[in-house]
């Protein structure tokens, strides 16, 4: 580190992201496979270089440009579309093309690696981009999540016609995914859905409003609706495959009514939809439209916990940044003893959502190769990492926003996007309040609590810790499961 900075206000803009944080690269052997933490260094360290470069500056302009919905052609034609700025389309081309974050976990050759990617990879992948660009990362994980959904539910006839286009990585033939399942009176309550499928054939034809839809020019979305018919409550929700286009290449009848005016994630569109006798097809079995769709939404919250992991890393490389460059009273800020104490408890946090996001990828792929107990494993851990990270990236964004002083407030640089970004993190996909429940959930139907604890056991166990420090994470671990114990009733 310079003794004296090269200029009074510094300037992280250019640096590698991954090459500057050697703890990652430090990780990621534990959770992958020699052979291909060897393959992806390459690609890591070109990913990390973009962005902290070009991908931080588009992210920087597509914040500044947010989308804007069009009704009409020029020639006077109803045809709606939503106008992207090209900064953001080029941020959809390194990341569902170059890196095909979306196609990774659906099929081999991405990156030149012959079989799909683990988790671990794809969130190592993420981790970096979403240090430059939160919004997209949005129709990233939805057009992920939607294509497992529909490989586990969906008919073999939809999954034929529709994965190629999911798992695209040329831009012209890629089809995204969104989720279209919140009302103006259906939220959190799920139960409350009103929007009506009426049977059509072997399809069917949905009537309602969706309330908040991001990404709401995907090509295909999965909606929850009420068969006429079906019995109040929960039970009577099915799931539906909606597509933009049909088959027959005519436009589906629903429209865009307007896009929100949102806080953050300004570089991506959310809109409202009323659907209008819109074509779908049912996914998976009459009346279990919530469990089905549990899946999507519980792999979007883990790519939540993942994002507002990569939102603290980035925070934290900013602030430790600024401290060792700037100086105040004749010395670095980072040699004043409160500002290391600041610097401390940003990284904390920090680090315990890069841990969670590690532990839970590698749960998930024990989960999916059938490995006993791990399923549970994944089912306390998602809500978990979803409550806990995003509530963190909140807090250490807006601390780390101080330690570049007023600058920090500036619009030039990228800390008030990233607290914008980080708000939201906590309120999609489940509001806090929703996942602290669905943890409990977890413990009670998955009986999660004794997998938990043997996990936990045998990290510690294997860890080389002081004595002294062992004693603490016994003393923390106890308290917390009597803590779980009795909350979970
Ligand atoms: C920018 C943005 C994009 C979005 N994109 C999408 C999308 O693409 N698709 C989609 O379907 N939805 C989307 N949403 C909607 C989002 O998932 C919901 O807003 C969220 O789930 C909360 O629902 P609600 O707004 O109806 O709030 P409510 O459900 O009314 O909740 C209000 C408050 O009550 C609390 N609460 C509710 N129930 C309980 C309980 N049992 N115990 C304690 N507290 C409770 C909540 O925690 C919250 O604080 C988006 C939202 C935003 C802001």
């Amino acid at each position: 580190m310079p003794a004296t900075a090269p200029h009074p206000v510094p300037d992280a803009h250019g640096r590698n992201l991954y090459n500057t944080d050697p703890d990652l690269a430090r990780l990621l052997p534990l959770y992958l496979p020699a052979a291909l933490c060897a393959h992806l260094q390459p690609h890591l360290q070109r990913l990390g270089g973009l962005a902290g470069g070009v991908l931080d500056s588009l992210a920087q302009t597509a914040d500044k440009h947010p989308p804007t919905l069009e009704h009409r052609t020029r020639t006077g034609l109803d045809r709606q579309r939503i106008l992207k700025h090209p900064a953001y389309v080029e941020m959809e081309r390194v990341a569902f093309g170059e890196y095909g974050l979306a196609a990774m976990s659906h099929r081999g050759g991405v990156l030149g690696w012959p079989d799909p990617l683990p988790a671990a990879a794809k969130y190592a992948l993420t981790y970096l981009f979403v240090q430059a660009e939160f919004g997209l990362c949005c129709p990233l994980s939805m057009t992920d999540s939607l294509t497992r959904t529909l490989r586990k539910f969906g008919a073999p006839a939809l999954l034929e016609r529709y994965l190629p286009g999911l798992t695209a990585q040329v831009l012209d033939d890629l089809t995204q995914g969104a989720m279209f399942m919140t009302e103006q009176g259906a939220g959190s309550d799920v139960a409350a859905t009103a929007t009506r499928a009426v049977p059509d054939g072997e399809a069917y034809r949905l009537h309602g409003d969706k309330w908040f839809c991001s990404n709401p020019d995907a090509g295909l979305a999965m909606v929850l609706a009420r068969i006429d018919g079906a019995p109040a409550g929960m039970g009577g929700v099915s799931l539906f495959l909606l597509p933009r286009t049909l088959p027959d290449g005519s436009a589906n009848a629903y429209r865009i009514v307007r896009l929100k005016d949102k806080l953050g994630t300004r570089s991506m569109a959310s809109g409202e939809i009323r659907l209008e006798g819109a074509r779908a097809w049912l996914v998976g079995e009459a009346g279990r439209g919530f469990p089905q769709m549990a899946d999507m939404v519980n792999n979007s919250r883990l790519s939540n916990g993942v994002r507002a992991a990569g939102l603290m890393r980035r925070a934290c490389s900013e602030a430790f940044f600024v401290a060792a460059e700037r100086q105040a009273f004749g010395r670095r800020l980072q040699d004043l003893p409160l500002m290391r104490r600041q610097l401390l408890k940003l990284l904390l946090p920090a680090e315990q959502a890069r841990s969670m996001v590690f532990q839970t990828a590698d749960a998930l792929r024990r989960a999916d190769a059938g490995e006993a107990g791990a399923h549970p494993l994944v089912r306390l851990f998602t809500p978990l990492i979803k409550f806990r990270a995003c509530r963190d990236a909140r807090k250490v964004t807006g601390d780390a926003m101080e330690v570049r002083g007023g600058c920090g407030y500036i619009e030039d640089w990228a800390d008030p996007r990233l607290l914008r970004d980080a708000h939201l993190g906590s309120i999609w996909e489940g509001t806090s309040n929703i996942v602290a429940l669905d943890v409990l959930r977890a413990i009670r139907r998955e009986r999660a609590l004794p997998v938990w604890q043997a996990h936990v056991q045998g990290l510690l166990d294997a860890a080389p810790l002081h004595p002294q420090a062992r004693r603490v994470f016994d003393a923390t671990f106890f308290r917390s499961l009597c803590l779980l114990v009795w909350a979970s009733g």
